[in-house]
């Protein structure tokens, strides 16, 4: 199993990325939308929530109202800790089981949008960083995902910079030109993946 560690900043293209490489054959593990779906309306991981949170975190539909969850976590590192420990177990969990299930010869794609900043480029054979100037990044996340200017400049300022996301890049996924450019270029990433894992 070959593991790669797929990281980018907000609005560098990441999702188009690693929509590619599942399309091309890579079994993708995203953990933020693993961590959404273990506490979906219905689940164990939701019912505990609920346990020791309340029912004042759900909203009137059933699902979990992440907005009131967080303003209460967010202000006690205490509660904090408490959520985390019924999230991560269950992320955990997910995680293994579907590495499990790869083949042994699998491409093992992990969605990781924090992984310069939790310095977590160790724990993968291969990084892959995808790539763009700020400005683009930001007129893309307006445009297309219609983020306010001021909203998006804050985002990327919380992440990680550009060249500390570059300095643990093996791979670098430049994504600047248009869609057809970028999966090229994807395409030429799988090529060399599928290179490496032959290799072992
Ligand atoms: P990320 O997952 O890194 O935040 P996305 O892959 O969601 O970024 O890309 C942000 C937005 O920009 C999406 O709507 C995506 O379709 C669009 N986008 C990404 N790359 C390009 C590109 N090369 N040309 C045009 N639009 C793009």
């Amino acid at each position: 199993m070959l593991k790669v560690g797929l990281t980018g900043g907000i609005g560098s293209g990441k999702s188009e990325v690693s929509g590619r490489l599942a399309k091309l054959g890579a079994v993708v593990i995203d953990a933020d939308k693993i961590a959404r779906e273990v506490v979906e309306p219905g689940t164990p991981g939701l019912a505990r929530i609920v346990a020791v949170f309340g029912e004042h975190v759900l909203r009137a539909d059933g699902s979990l109202d992440r907005e009131r969850l967080g303003s209460i976590v967010f202000a006690d590192p205490d509660r904090l800790a408490t959520l985390n420990g019924i999230v991560h177990p269950l992320v955990g969990e997910r995680v293994a089981g579907l590495q499990n299930a790869a083949a042994d010869d699998a491409i093992v794609v992990y969605d990781v949008p924090l992984l310069a900043e939790n310095k977590l480029a160790p724990m993968y054979d291969v990084v892959i960083v995808v790539d763009a100037d700020d400005d683009l990044r930001i007129r893309r996340l307006a445009e297309r995902r219609g983020m306010a200017e001021t909203d998006a400049r804050a985002r990327i300022a919380a992440q990680a910079r550009r060249e500390e996301r570059l300095a643990v890049a093996d791979l670098v996924v430049p994504n600047e030109g248009s869609l057809e450019e970028l999966q090229a270029r994807v395409d030429e990433v799988w090529d060399h993946l599928r290179e490496r894992a032959a290799r072992g």
